[in-house]
């Protein structure tokens, strides 16, 4: 029985006092449940500060990004052992947002999840199709492509603990969600992906995620889905009320 991962992408927003303020709240009124799993994805900024707050909670406390290496000539990078010296537990590898803004590759997802793992951090890695792939029936192929690629050259149990989430980019921060169906289907296809590449074993404890556009009132049709184990939420995690509400969902 996989757990359900509730996790809250905050990206570029909150500033220290907010951010501060909404982990001591959230901390304390989590659902205690053995079944869900609850993640604050937060700027580099105040990750030491946020994991100290939430020593002793349920809550997890996440990196959006790092570099693979492992230290040097990298000015403006955070390696994967400064965050694990932060103590968080998880790290988001190529968002999307990175992939097209910040020129993020295949390549370099596959070196960071390698890289998270030789860090003892979870990575969440994050695959999804745009609008004209989806539209030109590409989106398994292009799904597919990039999973592959980001778990290329993993251990099987390394492939187990990894997070996917699925995020079509047509659907993030537009208000537009994948019906449950559709990102289910998308999601089973990444499960089968790993069955036949890594094996059974693999892919029946792989957790994947759904993400773009998820908010209380659509999550719990989202959650009951055979394949999503949990969400990766913007815009709706912004709030104490509503990320706790999407975690309650999980339970
Ligand atoms: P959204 O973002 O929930 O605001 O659509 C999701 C994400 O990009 O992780």
């Amino acid at each position: 029985m996989r757990k359900k991962v509730i996790a809250g992408n905050w990206k570029m927003n909150k500033l220290a006092a907010d951010a501060k303020q909404f982990v001591a709240d959230a901390a304390g009124k989590l659902p205690k449940s053995e079944n869900v799993e609850a993640i604050v994805c937060a700027p580099f900024l105040y990750l030491p500060e946020l994991v100290k707050q939430t020593e002793g909670t349920d809550l997890k406390i996440a990196a959006q990004n790092m570099h693979y290496e492992e230290n040097g000539a990298f000015t403006g990078e955070i390696s994967p052992s400064m965050l694990k010296d932060s103590g968080v537990t998880h790290v988001v590898i190529g968002h999307s947002e990175r992939r097209q803004y910040f020129a993020e590759t295949d390549e370099t997802v596959n070196k960071k999840v390698h890289a998270a793992f030789a860090h003892e951090l979870t990575p969440i890695v994050c695959v999804g199709e745009t609008l004209e792939q989806r539209e030109a029936n590409e989106t398994n192929s292009h799904v597919e492509k990039q999973v592959r690629a980001a778990i290329a050259g993993l251990a099987e149990d390394q492939v187990a603990e990894t997070i996917i989430a699925y995020e079509p980019i047509w659907a993030i921060g537009t208000g537009k969600t994948a019906t449950s169906e559709q990102a289910n289907e998308v999601c089973t296809h990444i499960r089968q992906v790993v069955a036949k590449n890594v094996s059974e074993k693999a892919a029946e404890q792989l957790v994947i995620q759904y993400g773009g556009s998820v908010k209380p009132a659509n999550v719990d049709e989202l959650l009951a889905q055979s394949d999503i184990d949990g969400a990766l939420v913007g815009g709706a995690s912004l709030e104490v009320d509503s990320f706790l509400q999407l975690v309650e969902a999980g339970t």
